[in-house]
């Protein structure tokens, strides 16, 4: 027997291996695991170069959970260790680098990412007592026995094991003794080893025998050797690509499509990812990626790796190529993670435009629910925004899908307004704006569907690339104002009319925070006599608000919204006829003295044209707010009798009411008000 000391400069090693990697204790079986596989396909190296003569058949790692001895047992029947191996890689701790590393992240506690690669010493994560025996592949090798307590001291000596390999055997602390439960290892076997490369048995497969579950004779194998995406994409049906989905995912729904990855050249990426289906913004989860570095899982956050909205994809990405050992900020720099990250980019654009391209009607049918991730994809990542316009699709509200170009022909002649832009009509609610929606579809106009999630800034993005666009809801103007074609229409009225009508439905505004403009419109006999818009300017920096922090001052703002009153539509011209002969003898007077007011405000503005503010006289100043003064009161007493009219004419109320109603914008007291006065206004007569 011979003793020694492990060769490492920390004294303190294993307590910080306890310590720093508390958070992710165990992650030691996949390393271990790791560390067994890794033999058995060295050992299949030698035998195809010839070195090692013997069958590589029947190359096995097996894993031993045993509740009463405290111990947990990996065993490989790989090339095993000699004695000289076990004194160099085993003694000599070779991983100056973990040291390194473990000094560096001293203090940096539970931040440090799971795995650098300290390997076989992790085993002391939940180990008092690790026991090695081995036996190398060499004929002559004798077997050796290692012994290590946790300290830096350990004991070896030549041993009998029978067979070519390497056990190594924990004796579990009593903190970790959950680890010599079979449940328990089963289930961190199944999270980090079930598609390693080599077959990988946890004890034996169950029955149901006499009211209790048995063991049977078969072995119960994790792992499933050759996964989907380690197999050629011309060896793969549909259905295989379904099948490897579901086991990833059981619980989920078919996914709407799949991108096989196969690179060699410059760097090794294979892999497998779904377009999930999803049916609404709640589903949306990122991390459902798992990473693995030759068939071993090593992390399913992916973010770094692959381009920010891919990471909502599922799937299976595998590369040896990926450093896992290093911080995320690391990783964005690396030139390996950049262009392995830009090669699925371009991957998944291809394979969209492939789609698009030969199976229109499949695309079609799959792009209501693909579109959340490729307009993800056009606001975060600019080369796949370039490339996703080909493929985009515009759906308007008779379910026709239309992309960019087909889109600019159907729509261009009749939708391109005086400033030469090209007016998309949307509809962010079909069922709230179907009024407005058929006013829109009268004119001609084609209204698309806007109701995702990312349909706002999608609508800022597209404007902000391409200016000669507009984007206009239906509902954010009367129907002859959403594509100006030359001035608008004039209203019948003269100046006089169109003010008072504007006081009297200014008068009946609802009170209840928003911010109301009230404006005459000429819009058809047809058409409803009041209308509420909502400017579109105001309205989406609002919605951005919500998404973006930096824009709450919109957010803090009433809403606003336009009452347009109709000065075609019948009720509204008997309304104005009415208010001239019941207003007539005081509105007259009133009128007179404004029009004097206003004359005698121009003479001294004229008298003064030329004069610098600062040099106007005293006395001109003086008359001049006076007369601002008068102007005001005559003003307020127009107001005065608008005001009484309306009130004493319920219809002016009335249209307001039902204008807002539509609109879902009347609630609480004025709703009641409202229905109150329906009641009132309806008569058998
Ligand atoms: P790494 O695997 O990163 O090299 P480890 O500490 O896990 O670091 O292992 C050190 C070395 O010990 C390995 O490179 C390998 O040569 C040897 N080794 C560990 N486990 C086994 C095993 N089960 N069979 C054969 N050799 C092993």
């Amino acid at each position: 027997m011979s003793k020694g000391k492990i060769g490492v400069s920390t004294q303190d090693l294993f307590p910080i291996i306890k310590k720093f990697l508390y958070s992710d204790h165990e992650i030691f079986l996949r390393e271990l695991v790791s560390n067994a596989v890794d033999a058995t396909q060295k050992l299949k190296t030698l035998a195809s170069s010839g070195v090692f003569k013997g069958s590589v058949e029947n190359l096995q790692v097996r894993v031993k959970a045993d509740k009463e001895a405290g111990t947990l047992t990996i065993s490989d029947n790989g090339i095993g260790m000699t004695a000289q191996e076990v004194e160099k890689y085993i003694n000599q701790i070779a991983f100056s680098g973990a040291e390194e590393f473990l000094k560096k992240y001293k203090d940096a506690g539970n931040a440090i990412i799971g795995h650098f690669g300290l390997g076989f010493y992790s085993a002391f994560m939940v180990s008092g007592k690790v026991e090695i025996l081995t036996r190398s592949y060499q004929d002559d090798a004798k077997a050796v026995h290692w012994c290590c307590e946790g300290t830096t001291d350990y004991e070896m000596e030549e041993a009998e094991k029978a067979e070519r390999g390497t056990d190594v055997i924990l004796h579990l602390t009593k903190e970790d003794l959950e680890f010599a439960e079979e449940e328990k290892i089963r289930y961190l076997l199944k999270k980090y080893c079930r598609f390693l490369p080599v077959e990988l048995v946890c004890g034996k497969e169950k029955e149901w025998k006499d009211g209790a579950y048995k063991d049977t004779e078969k072995d119960w194998v994790v792992n499933d050797t050759h996964p989907a995406w380690t197999r050629k994409p011309t060896e793969l049906k549909e259905e295989d690509y379904q099948n490897f989905y579901r086991e990833l995912y059981p619980a989920a729904p078919d996914p709407l499509f799949h991108i096989h990855l196969n690179v060699d050249y410059p760097f090794t990426l294979t892999g497998i990812l779904y377009f999930p289906k999803i049916s609404s913004r709640m589903e949306l989860q990122k991390n459902k990626i798992q990473l693995y570095c030759n068939q071993v899982y090593v992390t399913d956050t992916v973010e770094g790796i692959v381009p920010e909205y891919l990471t909502l994809l599922h799937g299976v990405i595998d590369s040896p190529d990926i450093p896992l050992n290093v911080s995320r900020s690391y990783l964005q720099s690396d030139r390996n993670v950049k262009k392995i990250s830009s090669h699925i980019t371009k991957k998944v654009a291809d394979s969209l435009a492939d789609l698009f391209k030969n199976s229109r009607a499949d695309f079609e049918g799959k792009w209501d629910d693909l579109k959340i991730f490729v307009q993800y994809g056009i606001l975060t990542d600019e080369k796949f925004a370039e490339r996703a316009m080909e493929f985009y699709l515009f759906k308007n509200t008779e379910g026709k899908y239309f992309s960019l170009e087909e889109y600019k022909t159907a729509v261009g002649e009749l939708q391109t307004d005086k400033d030469k832009k090209l007016v998309f009509l949307y509809s962010a609610k079909t069922e709230d704006e179907y009024a407005y929606i058929q006013a829109a579809k009268a004119k001609g106009y084609d209204v698309l569907v806007m109701d995702g999630a990312f349909d706002t800034p999608f609508v800022n993005f597209m404007e902000q690339k391409h200016p000669e666009y507009r984007f206009t809801r239906v509902d954010s103007d009367v129907v002859d104002r959403l594509i100006v074609k030359e001035e608008s229409p004039k209203v019948a009225l003269d100046e006089r009319e169109q003010s008072d009508l504007r006081g009297i439905f200014q008068s009946q505004l609802p009170k209840n925070g928003g911010m109301y403009m009230v404006s005459c419109e000429a819009m058809g006999e047809d058409a409803d006599p009041v209308l509420v818009t909502r400017s579109e300017f105001m309205r989406r920096m609002k919605e951005m608000s919500e998404i973006n922090p930096e824009m709450s001052f919109y957010g803090k703002m009433g809403d606003q919204f336009n009452i347009a009153v109709n000065t075609d539509h019948r009720l509204v011209k008997e309304l104005l006829e009415k208010e001239k002969s019941a207003l007539c003898g005081q509105m007259e007077p009133l009128r007179k003295e404004r029009d004097e007011l206003q004359k005698q405000k121009a003479d001294i503005e004229a008298l003064n044209k030329d004069v610098k503010p600062e040099d106007v006289p005293a006395s001109d100043k003086d008359r001049l707010s006076d007369l601002d003064r008068q102007l005001e009161e005559v003003g307020r007493k127009e107001r005065d009798l608008l005001g009484r009219y309306a009130e004493e004419n319920p219809v002016v109320s009335q249209l307001i009411d039902l204008a807002l109603l539509s609109n879902g914008l009347l609630k609480g007291e004025g709703l009641h008000r409202f229905l109150k006065r329906s009641v009132s206004l309806i008569s058998l007569d």
